[in-house]
């Protein structure tokens, strides 16, 4: 025997011991995108890179040192996707869904690649779910988008756990503006910024707000606020959102440090935040993109959208005591020999018949009745449905309570269904 294999560092397994949690946010989210009105999209995980280039932007972590990046055998420039709005703006182009101002509203659900440091929350593989819409200008929406998401956490008991901070960066104009006065204060306290932030002040001075060295919480904090210097136009643009959210009943705290690591924003830019999973406490970011559209090639649209981490927002159910029990199956088929397979097969076909709902698990792999109860047992089924040679002769089935202290009972087949259906439901 060689060397067992194992999984790259940073990408992890879903075992099925836990994959019910995963179907639960699923099951949520996709109700809650359906009674909203929005629509399921899928795009590719491989993308050409200059895609990430040109949307992301180049002075950015992701694009600067966590994208997996190759080059194809004939010579093109691939990426496995970091992150999905890039992805989604492109089929829209694509597919024209942006033309004749068309208006949409989309999710999606999928894997994203960072070649990060893996920590608790922090992994090279990741899961989001997106919400992203396309045609709407204006804070409405921006605010129905927040709603969903708030009704997100609402329906996976964890609306006290969040809190939403907004920002606005005005318009691009206005972030233009702010840039000069940001990077005269920045430059006046130069002494104070770690290496990072003084490349991105040559770079990208707006990231350097979004620092995570608390080293930098004093230089920051005492920065000049970008609200300070919306025009008027974008002023009344995070009023409407304001009110908005006040009239749905949200509440919100105003972060003026909040600008998000990529390049695309503008208006408003939104986070839900957690203080209980320690440094990885976004759980959900996004805001307006509209110059993404030009940015990638096609006509200028409005765009608006947030992404959550799925993995981090799993955590929060489960620390939080929110997480559903694993679904144990309902019956299992005790089986004394070939004949008795035999019959108990078709007989569980005739159950999942006529019980769709129900999890029927046939024991058809042989052994003696006393370690097929164990099997049974340890399965968590409800009800253990027997047969040995006395069932073969007579054509009944022996019913028997797993999770109470009861004694077996023989039914005939034709009873059968109504009696399971008296202890499941
Ligand atoms: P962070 O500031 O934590 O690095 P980000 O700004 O890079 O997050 P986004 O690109 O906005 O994150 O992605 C949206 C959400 O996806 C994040 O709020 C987070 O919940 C999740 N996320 C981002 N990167 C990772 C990762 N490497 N592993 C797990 N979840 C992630
Ligand atoms: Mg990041």
């Amino acid at each position: 025997m060689g060397q067992v294999v194992k999984s790259i560092k940073g990408v992890h397994d879903v075992l099925p011991e836990d994959v019910h949690l995963w179907h639960f946010l699923e099951g949520v989210v996709r109700d809650v995108m359906a009674s909203y009105g929005y629509l399921e999209i899928r795009t590719p995980i491989l993308e050409k890179s200059e895609l990430f280039h040109r949307s992301i932007g180049d002075v950015t972590d992701i694009v600067e040192k966590e994208m997996y990046s190759f080059e194809d055998r004939n010579g093109d420039h691939i990426s496995l996707r970091p992150e999905n709005t890039a992805s989604c703006v492109r089929a829209a182009i694509q597919h024209g869904l942006l033309t004749n101002q068309q208006m949409h509203r989309l999710w999606y659900l999928g894997p994203q690649f960072r070649r990060e440091n893996p920590q608790r929350g922090r992994y090279r593989q990741f899961w989001q779910v997106g919400a992203e819409v396309y045609g709407i200008g204006g804070p409405y929406i921006e605010s129905e988008l927040i709603l969903l998401s708030a009704k997100l956490w609402q329906k996976l008991g964890l609306a006290e756990h969040v809190k939403l901070q907004i920002n606005s960066l005005g318009s691009s104009d206005d972030r233009d503006r702010y840039r000069n006065v940001l990077v005269e204060y920045l430059n006046d306290n130069a002494s104070e910024l770690d290496e990072d932030s003084k490349r991105r002040l040559k770079t990208n001075p707006l990231r350097v707000l979004d620092t995570k060295n608390p080293a930098m919480s004093n230089v920051v904090g005492a920065a000049p606020s970008v609200l300070d210097h919306l025009c008027d136009e974008s002023r009344e643009h995070f009023e409407g959102l304001q009110a908005s959210l006040k009239k749905c009943g949200v509440p919100f705290e105003i972060n003026t440090r909040l600008v998000r690591g990529l390049d695309y924003y503008s208006h408003t830019v939104f986070e839900w935040v957690t203080d209980q999973l320690g440094a990885q406490g976004t759980v959900c970011a996004g805001g307006r993109y509209d110059g993404l559209t030009e940015q990638l090639g096609a006509n200028p649209t409005p765009g608006v959208g947030w992404a959550l981490g799925v993995e981090r927002l799993l955590a929060l159910i489960t620390d939080t005591g929110h997480a559903p029990e694993a679904p144990a199956p309902d019956v299992y088929l005790v089986l004394a020999g070939d004949e008795a397979i035999i019959s108990g097969m078709a007989l569980a076909e005739e159950i999942r018949l006529a019980a769709p709902e129900w999890r029927v698990v046939t024991n058809c792999a042989g052994a003696g009745m006393k370690s097929q109860f164990k099997r049974a047992d340890k399965s968590g089924a409800a009800v253990a449905l027997v047969i040995g040679e006395g069932e073969m002769s007579d054509g009944t089935v022996g019913v028997k309570l797993l999770r109470e202290q009861t004694q077996q009972q023989t039914v005939s087949r034709a009873q059968l269904m109504s009696v399971l259906r008296g202890i499941l439901t």
